[in-house]
């Protein structure tokens, strides 16, 4: 491609949308990547409640859609390509893609985080239909239900708290006999009457009919396997999985400051490198939501502006 943008976006999520619908409403000739099909991780939600001006429940497919179309109302290009290179360094940024080449005064990294796996059998059919990454997100499906987590770390033993505030007894599933987590937060689980513990454990598989209705968990040690059956009055439970999160920054790595594969920035999005914007889950952050990622978006969108302005 013989062009050169003023902004290229990686990463058709909310963060990658939203910087498209900002830059390209600056009139900045905006070019957004996307590998596959638009929406990040929150297409994988059947319902969501928590996105601000949201009266009805929607589905992640629907909110996306529409940003889509927001975003090429304002004359966003569009490409489809597998991205197998970047070159961050110097006033031209530079893309190798499968299909083409692509070059920008800035760019805006926004290819996401995916949670890692749980690793049983049957994980991939039930994602959304029982199976849960995410605690804002889904908790409140399983009022009064019985949830599983799985993990020990900060995550895993935070987000089980959290969801005592909506189901009715939460079992903590985790691989080894003590918890990752820090003290502070082991103590209030402890300390939390709905909070139960599987030890030395992992799920090996899950099923149901429609919805995640049972589950076998072994024991690593003595190699038992329990079968946990959704009792007949709730139909179903909820299984949280919490094993960590898989940022999307292989490509970027030695380019621009990581911290745990994270990439650092500035409250502008800004990286170590000029011209170069993170915006949604693939950035260190506390928080990782629809809402949070499209205002990193709106942010790295309005500094890519301002830094070729200044330029
Ligand atoms: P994490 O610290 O990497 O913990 C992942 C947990 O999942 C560990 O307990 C690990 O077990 C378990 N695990 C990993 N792979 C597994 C598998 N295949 N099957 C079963 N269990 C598996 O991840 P995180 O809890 O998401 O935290 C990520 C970072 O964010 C950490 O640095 C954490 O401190 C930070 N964080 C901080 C806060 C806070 O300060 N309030 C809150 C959330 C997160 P093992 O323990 O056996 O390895």
């Amino acid at each position: 491609m013989d062009k050169t943008y003023d902004l290229i976006i990686l990463g058709a999520g909310p963060a990658g949308l939203t910087a498209g619908i900002y830059g390209g409403r600056s009139r900045l000739s905006t070019l957004l990547i996307e590998k596959g099909m638009d929406g990040g991780q929150i297409v994988q939600t059947d319902a969501i409640e928590n996105y601000p001006g949201q009266i009805d429940q929607e589905s992640g497919i629907t909110l996306m859609s529409r940003m889509s179309v927001q975003a090429a109302k304002f004359g966003v290009e569009r490409a489809t390509d597998i991205i197998q290179e970047v070159h961050l360094t110097g006033p031209v940024k530079q893309v190798i893609g499968e299909r083409d080449t692509y070059e920008s005064k800035t760019i805006i990294l926004a290819t996401g985080a995916k949670p890692r796996s749980i690793g049983c059998i049957g994980e991939e059919a039930f994602r959304g239909r029982g199976i849960s990454y995410c605690a804002t997100c889904d908790a409140a499906f399983f009022r009064d239900l019985e949830v599983y987590v799985v993990g020990g770390g900060d995550t895993a033993v935070q987000e089980a708290v959290f969801l005592t505030k909506f189901a009715r007894k939460v079992t903590i599933i985790h691989r080894r006999d003590s918890l990752r987590a820090a003290k502070s937060i082991q103590e209030k689980a402890f300390a939390n009457p709905k909070i139960g513990f599987m030890w030395d454990s992992v799920v090996a598989e899950v099923g149901g009919e429609d919805a995640l209705q049972w589950m076998s968990v072994k024991n690593v040690k003595t190699g038992a396997v329990t079968k946990v059956t959704a009792s007949e009055a709730d139909g179903v439970f909820g299984l949280f999985g919490f094993t960590g999160m898989i940022p999307g920054t292989d490509l970027y790595k030695g380019q621009i400051n990581m911290e745990n594969g994270y990439i650092v920035t500035d409250e502008d999005m800004k990286t170590s490198e000029d011209g170069v914007f993170a915006a949604g889950d693939l950035r260190r952050k506390s928080l990782r939501q629809v809402v949070t990622a499209a205002a990193d978006g709106a942010i790295a969108a309005a500094m890519a502006e301002k830094y070729i302005e200044e330029c």
